[in-house]
């Protein structure tokens, strides 16, 4: 009973981009206390991240379902 499986892909995802990818492309910094902030207009969700060692900005989108 591992999985939790009554979290939205939503939740998962940000899950998977708050512990995989925080990590900067740029410079390898390990951004261990921030995470990605994500913002939502009801259609899409905006994932953001800016490395706090050297500034450079990594976002991701995401089209919702809307069935
Ligand atoms: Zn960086």
């Amino acid at each position: 009973m591992a999985q939790d499986t009554s979290r939205s892909p939503m939740e998962r995802l940000k899950s998977y981009y708050d512990h995989e990818e925080l990590v900067c492309t740029e410079c390898g910094y390990e951004d261990e206390s921030g995470g990605w902030k994500s913002e939502t207009n009801g259609r899409e969700v905006h994932y953001h991240h800016e490395c706090p060692s050297c500034g450079a900005v990594r976002e991701h989108s995401l089209k919702l379902a809307t069935e």
